[in-house]
């Protein structure tokens, strides 16, 4: 803030609000809404507009439309309610027209100040019928004042219990009033080329406008600005990630690469040639690769990141994988090491002549063994260090790291890999893997810092899978048929998942989230307002025993979750892995990554209490060997309610694209944006990934253009304090410091 610049005589967006709208409101906004400055308050957008041009008359209204009428207050009666504590208050409102309507509020002590006879106020609900006559029950109410009849809009804004939406206006408008026009943050060209508003303009038009082509434009307009505040704070985090030096590690003839290509027992796909060269090419680079594959499940991305790791290797460097979970984390170095053969067995007999060596390393290794492995990840003796996302961010010591592969990684934002990558002046390279397909614009804000590349086809030979969803509500005796299908595929000699939202009780202690599990606490899926006192989600504790005495008597159980001790866990995949169990129940521990191709049948109980990706995910885990895949999804949830809406898009297609794209719909999208920011308060309250995909993609592009002229943004400080709003001012002080 420039002190001299928000004196008495001059508003800018930083000025104090007290001395503008007198202290009492100064204080509510505050407390209420976390406004503090002129600049927060024009930021506080109206939610809607009610259009004066739309209103109803009393005497045209029809039950059971949701309607909004002009009114004044003729009569306001305090009365007992019958059933109920508290005060009823009934309204008689009369509109310009003489037509008279009902209305009755419950919180009848907390609104008879305001509504008294002669208010006049916009009245907003549903009309219903009482004692044979029409009447709104409970309606939203705006007083209006003198001046407010004239305008053709008026802004409804997110109030709070204690701050109404008319109160929030008459401060804007104050505001708006001696406010100047702030220093506009898009520059000229900019403004020009998009045909945008000037930002005072916009801030005004936004808050009071004259026509509903001037909110659109000033909307518009203030989607710019958050487009540009993240575009320009990724490319910003490119640009200062890209500048670092990072040890170059070009393909040498005759390495371990070579040697494991020869050996490879099946022919890569067209797209894993294309995207190991992207890699590869990278890898020779002297800066550090940034860059994310995606591919759906199964599309052979494990093969991608272990030639880059060997490429690594191959330039006496090592590299680090890192899978969500344990199971994984193990599962991983298991298939590395099988894959690999002799070239992984460094320091064994029978070794190749050139070989590298895996190490796992995990939070819950014994100490004896954790030493060893810490020993060789910091002598260098360890080749490839396999383990879970906490083994970097514990700061392991590397001899020499080269590269990080971030494996499954859909919920990582940005400051993770900012971790991983190490606050040294050289940054490793960096690779990260997802199988959850990425909307366009969450790959150009959530992974913006990222280069892409798409593996589109899967490896020949893949086998269907066949979704059904299990509507227990309408068709409980399916549960049944549920369990019988599992045995049929037990007695094909096959085997299968039994997927429970919850773990259940361990050790006394009721365990309702799986935290090993990748996507715990963020069970997306889950709509609590949805049907009422439902039960607690499945556990595999309690479905487990039930099932081996009943249903699914004489199989062979194994229970996994991400409580179970690190070697039974390990004791447990190992069993099914090589078919010694039947049937594995399980948390969505097994979500991600888990490969066993035998596995053909997967059951998820309570599916409705997952999310959309998450349901794909499981459902990854079968169809991996050539036998078709079979999945349920068994839920209680009514037949119309939107989870099972969710349920049967995931039994409609199996197009992983098309799902992320209605999660993101589904899902909060704060969520996803919240990935990209820092700090308390959010810069980005326009902004949507589904509506703003063009803004977005062009804003990419000037970003990228402004920075790659101009790194430290010393041309365009508004556009820096537009980053500053958008990630947080220490965040940029970091960006700007490495530059
Ligand atoms: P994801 O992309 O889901 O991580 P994986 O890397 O686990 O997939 O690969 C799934 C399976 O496909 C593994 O068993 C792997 O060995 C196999 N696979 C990978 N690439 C090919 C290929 N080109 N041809 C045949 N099988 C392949
Ligand atoms: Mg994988």
């Amino acid at each position: 803030m420039n002190p001299d610049r928000s004196d008495a005589g001059h508003i800018d967006l930083d000025s104090a609000l007290v001395p503008i709208v007198g202290k009492k409101a100064a204080d509510a906004l505050a407390l209420q809404l976390e406004l503090h400055t002129v600049g927060d308050l024009v930021r506080h957008y109206p939610r809607r507009y009610v259009d004066r041009g739309k209103l109803t008359d009393i005497g045209g209204l029809e039950i059971g439309e949701h309607a909004t009428v002009v009114a004044q207050v003729e009569k306001a009666t305090l009365r007992d309610m019958r059933a109920r504590r508290g005060k009823l208050l009934a309204v008689v409102i009369r509109d310009e027209k003489g037509a008279q309507l009902d209305c009755t509020f419950f919180n009848g002590h907390k609104v008879a100040h305001v509504i008294q006879p002669g208010l006049r106020a916009l009245f907003a609900g549903k009309v219903g019928v009482f004692n044979h006559k029409l009447q709104l029950t409970h309606p939203q109410f705006e007083p209006l004042r003198e001046d407010d009849e004239i305008r053709p809009f008026i802004s409804v804004y997110p109030a709070t219990g204690k701050l109404n939406s008319w109160e929030i206006a008459r401060c804007v408008r104050q505001v708006l009033d001696v406010l100047d026009d702030p220093t506009d943050p898009l520059p000229p060209f900019l403004r020009q080329r998009e045909g945008l508003a000037e930002l005072g303009r916009a801030l005004r038009r936004i808050h009071v406008p004259e026509t509903e082509g001037d909110y659109h434009a000033a909307r518009n307009r203030l989607v710019w600005d958050e487009a540009m505040g993240v575009q320009l704070a990724l490319a910003l985090r490119r640009h200062a990630t890209v500048s670092r030096p990072a040890p170059a590690c070009p393909p040498q003839t005759g390495g371990l690469l070579d040697a494991f290509d020869a050996r490879l027992p099946f022919t890569l796909t067209a797209g894993q040639q294309a995207v190991g060269a992207e890699v590869a090419a990278d890898l020779a680079r002297p800066h550090p690769m940034n860059r994310l594959v995606q591919g759906d499940v199964g599309a052979g991305k494990t093969v991608i990141a272990l030639r880059a790791m060997l490429q690594v290797n191959d330039n006496g460097r090592q590299a680090a994988l890192l899978a969500p979970t344990e199971v994984l984390a193990s599962q991983h170095a298991r298939s590395l090491r099988v894959m690999l053969g002799p070239l992984g067995q460094a320091g064994e007999l029978g070794a190749a002549e050139r070989a590298t060596k895996i190490t796992l390393l995990t939070g819950s290794l014994g100490t004896a063994a954790r030493r060893k492995a810490l020993l060789d990840t910091q002598s260098g003796e360890a080749g490839i260090v396999v383990g879970t996302h906490a083994l970097i961010q514990d700061h392991v010591g590397f001899a020499d790291l080269g590269l990080v592969v971030v494996d499954e990684q859909h919920r990582f934002g940005v400051e993770q890999r900012d971790a991983l990558r190490g606050r040294g002046e050289r940054a490793p390279h960096m690779l990260v893997m997802t199988a959850t397909p990425i909307p366009r614009t969450v790959a150009m804000t959530v992974y913006g810092d990222l280069e892409i590349s798409s593996l589109r086809e899967l490896p020949d030979g893949r086998s269907p899978i066949a979704t059904t969803v299990v509507p227990l509500a309408e068709k409980p005796t399916w549960f049944e048929r549920v369990w019988r299908r599992v045995r049929e595929e037990v007695s094909g000699g096959h085997q299968v998942y039994i997927v429970c939202p919850r773990v259940g009780d361990v050790g006394g202690k009721d365990t309702v989230v799986d935290t090993e599990a990748p996507d715990s606490g963020a069970d997306s899926g889950v709509d609590p307002g949805e049907g009422t006192a439902r039960r607690p989600p499945l556990a595999v504790l309690d479905v487990a025993p039930r099932l081996a005495e009943g249903a699914l008597d004489g199989l062979r159980l194994g229970i996994l979750h991400g409580k179970l001790p690190p070697d039974e866990k390990d004791a447990v995949m190992r069993a099914f892995e090589r078919a010694e169990l039947d049937v594995l129940v399980a948390t969505t521990v097994i979500e991600v990554g888990v490969d066993v191709p035998n596995a053909t049948g997967i059951v998820i109980l309570d599916a409705d209490r997952f999310g959309l990706s998450q349901l794909h995910q499981l459902r990854g885990r079968v169809g991996r060997g050539s036998a078709p895949g079979v999945c349920l999804l068994v839920t209680e949830m009514p037949e119309v309610s939107s989870a099972r809406e969710r349920l049967d898009a995931v039994a409609g297609t199996t197009d992983g694209f098309a799902l992320a794209r209605l999660d993101l719909e589904l899902r909060r999208e704060g969520d996803v944006l919240g990935a990209v920011q820092s700090g308390r308060r959010s810069g980005l309250r326009l902004l949507s990934l589904l509506r703003h995909e063009e803004i977005i993609a062009k804003a990419q592009v000037y970003a990228a253009d402004l920075v790659a002229h101009d790194p430290g943004l010393q041309a365009h400080p508004g556009l820096a304090a537009l980053v500053a709003e958008t990630v947080g001012d220490e965040e940029r002080a970091a960006y700007l410091d490495k530059v």
